[in-house]
């Protein structure tokens, strides 16, 4: 079995902008190379928001070098970019935003969610590109639900959908650069359910409700987050209650990393040059000219 290289309770957390309420549960600052080419999960929520008259979110900001993942577990999210795409994603739906050379977006709660308020449980995943595709054309996938593979787990122990990548052989909508799988898994409560994963891949089981074990051992509650070593095999779960999580798997990117916020390179010159192309409005502009 893949041992356990850590365990991590999630932090305080923060707001981005006026809508994310957000923990970050996986962070290549804290797990390192161990997680790549994973560089950030925010979990936001679970929280109730009250009805209200102006949306709540994120205003238009840049990204460049990476990818965003957005997965809506609950609420409704609208997404607008400076490539004149955009979208509406609700419970089970998957924006996957290629920002690659640069994009400039919003992410905002839709108008009727808004108005309604209610629970908003959302995920956001930030993906690494390898040097080779960090200037990449942008690009937006939209993966709803309905297209989604959605998976009996053996032995009636739950439910797993493949965003990304593949389980017993059903294919996960995502076009990726780099080999990952992702998948949202739901487990019964005394159900066990056994993952195996390409070695070579980093591991993580990003814990969302509920409560479970790996490897028959290790206690894991909600908002926790598990990273197991990148060769051994196979790693069980049990679930002491009905559990959400989700599995990331990827092949790293043994590179160079270099942050400043919205952007991730491999250099401090290149960061330097996204700060100065952002400041010069080459990322563009959203398409009713606001940002
Ligand atoms: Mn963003």
């Amino acid at each position: 079995m893949r041992e356990i290289m850590r365990i991590d309770a999630a932090p305080a957390g923060h707001w981005v902008g006026d809508g994310f309420p957000v923990r970050s549960l996986l962070s290549h600052h804290l797990q390192g190379e161990f997680v790549s080419p994973f560089l950030l999960l925010d979990y936001a929520g679970p929280t109730d928001f009250s009805p209200a008259t102006t949306p709540r979110g994120v205003g238009a900001h840049p990204h460049r070098g990476f990818e965003t993942v957005t997965i809506v577990l609950d609420g409704e999210i609208a997404h607008r970019d400076s490539t004149g795409a955009g979208g509406v994603i609700g419970p089970g739906d998957v924006q996957w935003m290629t920002a690659g050379a640069g994009v400039l977006h919003e992410e905002m709660h839709t108008p009727a969610f808004t108005r309604s308020g209610g629970r908003f449980e959302v995920v956001q995943l930030w993906v690494n590109l390898p040097a080779a595709h960090k200037m990449s054309a942008p690009r937006y996938q939209t993966l709803m639900d309905d297209a989604i593979p959605h998976v009996d787990l053996p032995g009636d122990a739950g439910l797993l959908r493949v965003i990304a990548g593949d389980y017993a052989g059903h294919r996960g909508p995502a076009q990726t650069f780099t080999p990952m799988n992702i998948w949202d898994v739901r487990l019964d409560a005394g159900a066990t359910a056994t993952f195996r994963l390409p070695e070579g891949h980093s591991l993580i089981l990003a814990a969302l409700d509920g409560a479970l074990r790996v490897n028959h051992a290790e206690p894991i509650d909600a908002a926790e987050i598990v990273v197991f070593t990148q060769t051994g095999g196979e790693i069980v779960v049990d679930a002491d209650r009905d559990t959400k999580f989700l599995l990331l798997s990827g092949e790293p990117i043994n590179e160079a990393i270099a942050q400043q916020g919205p952007f991730v390179m491999n250099t401090a010159e290149e960061l330097r040059q996204a700060i100065a192309d952002y400041r010069d409005g080459k990322f563009g502009v959203l398409p009713n000219g606001a940002g």
